[in-house]
């Protein structure tokens, strides 16, 4: 599991442009940018945002492209052009059940859980070690507009990060239930 020291910003804060569901408030769109998105803590190559965005630099960016690192998509921040929205475009099961996640009811008009509390130490659903490159949990975390999946990362390259001094990366094992 990988992560990034908060950064003190917003994505969805001031974000006239958001479709948000009626009801509950959280936003419709699954990887919506802020166009006048603004970093506040710009000394990391990886961190997130108070309401659960992953930003990374260009460095990380070049670096997993240059290793062939799968997995990831950068979505370019219009108005921060040294930074991209990380995202892994491969889902992995996180196992709830064993974890005792507690999920409150669906919305009535999106569906979405307001909350969904119980995430560390992250368990996976999976008969052996994730391989090559970045993936995120099938369930989100936190909650309201904060909710959002935990990224993961093969040890191998999780390592690799951690001796490229990355700033601002954290790694912790996942494991499972069995
Ligand atoms: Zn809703």
């Amino acid at each position: 599991m990988l992560w990034g020291r908060d950064n003190d910003s917003y994505m969805f804060r001031d974000a006239p442009d958001l479709r948000r569901c009626v009801t509950c408030g959280d936003p419709l769109e699954a990887h919506y940018i802020n166009p006048g998105f603004v970093l506040r803590r710009r000394q990391y190559d990886i961190s997130a945002t108070y309401d659960g965005v992953v930003i990374a630099s260009h460095r990380l960016r070049e670096w997993t492209l240059r290793h062939k690192v799968e997995g990831a998509e950068w979505t370019p921040l219009p108005s921060e052009r040294d930074f991209f929205v990380l995202t892994a475009t491969r889902a992995v099961a996180f196992d709830a059940k064993a974890r005792r996640t507690r999920i409150s009811p669906p919305c009535p008009s999106c569906g979405r859980p307001h909350s969904v509390a119980g995430a560390a130490p992250a368990l996976l659903q999976v008969s052996g070690p994730l391989l090559g490159g970045f993936y995120r949990t099938d369930l989100e975390f936190g909650s309201g507009v904060e909710k959002h999946p935990l990224l993961m990362i093969d040890l191998t390259t999780g390592e690799k990060l951690l001796r490229e001094r990355m700033a601002g990366l954290e790694v912790e094992r996942a494991c499972t239930a069995g």
